[in-house]
């Protein structure tokens, strides 16, 4: 591929795209605010990302090994292993602090021949044009994936926020976390309160990163020190791991974070990553939809479809976006503690695999299915306990 190619951001959307696009041939130039990363949200990893680790040879050694998730309810909890997955092809992946993450994928980039400049990208100028704090870049392509802040996106008018998603965050690290059962030791939990839920990402030695994302019906009020504490008081499982733990990082407030594009590309430019759309993070999804758009990105800048490409990007966070609201209206953990008897092959297979992040694969239907059915199918276990919930008198008399 014979471009000059600026990228906007040294995430790892920018260096997985930088790498991509290096290894066809192109000119890549990443440019990057930040000289030294700091640890911030984005800490556990899918199965699936392992594809693009593998092709472009990062480094994850030293990294907390993931093999599920667990999420918790009031004192009920469920456990997935990726192994349950439809076919998995990776059963493990990693939690991973982003400070360590982010330099390696900096490095990786480097190694596959992209230049890093240190500036803040100020405006763009298309076709071409970067201005930065620095001076002009100027190259055949622009790509944004600067993050969140979806400046390129916003710009040209095309961000849309989502209405359905109105959460914020906050997020902190901490060290004294308890251990959890052996067989779990490296998975991420989902701890349920109301309006909202805490995520525990372990990172060994009792260190991990804890945060609560709050919806607009979360009660939870005050400073960021108070909603914490108060989150944690409401389950009884969080309570638990986190008894004698202490706060090591300040707090980080995030909010409003879910919105898309109305377009990923146009004449000279494209957006990727979270610069182009963002879902919701309960199923720790944001890293991989930006490296499976990165890698697919890479091939159709070099000749390929972009609208093909845009689509399957966008499929891909559908799948994750239709669960995400069954998350929210409690189908999702209805189905997941569905009673014994309830549960099918298929129920698992679905859940893993979309745990896994196996949305993008066409030969995979279970998390596609499962996707689409779980409204029906939490119905059907809601009318199943109330049911026995009515028989019950009838049995003990
Ligand atoms: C509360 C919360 C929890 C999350 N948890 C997870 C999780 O567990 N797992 C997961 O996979 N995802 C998670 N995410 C999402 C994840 O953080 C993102 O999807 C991921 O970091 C996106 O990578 P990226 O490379 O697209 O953007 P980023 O990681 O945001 O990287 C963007 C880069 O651009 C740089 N930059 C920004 N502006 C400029 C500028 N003007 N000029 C130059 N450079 C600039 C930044 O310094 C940064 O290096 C979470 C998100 C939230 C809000």
């Amino acid at each position: 591929m014979n471009a000059d190619v600026l990228i906007l951001g040294a995430g790892p959307t920018g260096c997985a795209l930088g790498s991509y696009l290096a290894k066809r041939g192109a000119s890549v130039t990443l440019i990057e605010a930040v000289e030294f990363p700091e640890g911030v949200v984005g800490e556990s990893m899918l199965p699936c990302s392992a594809g693009v680790f593998e092709e472009l040879d990062f480094d994850t050694s030293g990294f907390m090994v993931k093999h599920g998730a667990v999420f918790c309810d009031q004192g009920q909890s469920v456990r997935f292993d990726f192994s349950e997955a439809e076919e998995p092809r990776w059963t493990s992946a990693w939690q991973v602090q982003r400070e360590v993450f982010d330099i390696r994928w900096r490095q990786t980039a480097q190694r596959h021949g992209c230049r890093i400049v240190y500036a803040k990208a100020l405006d763009v100028e298309l076709p071409g044009v970067v201005v930065t704090d620095q001076g002009k870049l100027r190259g055949d392509w622009v790509v944004d994936s600067a993050g969140r802040t979806m400046w390129l996106s916003a710009k040209l008018g095309l961000r849309v926020g989502d209405a359905r998603l109105r959460n914020s965050a906050i997020g902190t690290r901490c060290v004294g976390v308890k251990q959890v059962a052996p067989d779990q030791v490296g998975d991420i939990t989902i701890c349920c309160i109301p309006g909202g839920w805490i995520w525990i990402i372990p990172f060994g030695g009792g260190m991990a990163s804890v945060g609560v994302v709050m919806s607009p019906a979360c009660p939870l009020r005050g400073s960021a020190e108070e909603r914490f504490a108060a989150a944690i008081a409401a389950s009884p499982d969080a309570q638990r791991r986190l008894s004698d733990a202490n706060r090591i990082f300040p707090f980080r407030g995030l909010q409003d974070f879910t919105a898309t594009s109305t377009a990923f590309h146009g004449p000279g430019f494209a957006l990727c990553g979270d610069a182009a759309t963002f879902i919701d993070p309960v199923f720790s999804s944001g890293v991989l939809l930006g490296l499976h758009g990165a890698r697919q990105l890479a091939a159709a800048m070099d000749g390929g479809d972009m609208d093909a490409w845009t689509q399957e990007y966008r499929e891909g966070a559908g799948v994750f976006r239709r669960v995400i609201d069954c998350w929210y209206n409690g189908d999702f953990m209805t189905v997941a503690l569905a009673p014994r008897e309830l549960q099918k092959p298929y129920f698992r297979k679905g859940i893993v695999s979309l745990l896994a992040g196996d949305v993008y694969n066409p030969e995979r239907t279970a998390p596609r299915r499962m996707s689409m059915r779980m409204p029906e199918i939490a119905a059907a276990v809601r009318q199943y306990k109330s049911n026995q919930l009515s028989a019950a008198p009838a049995e003990h008399a």
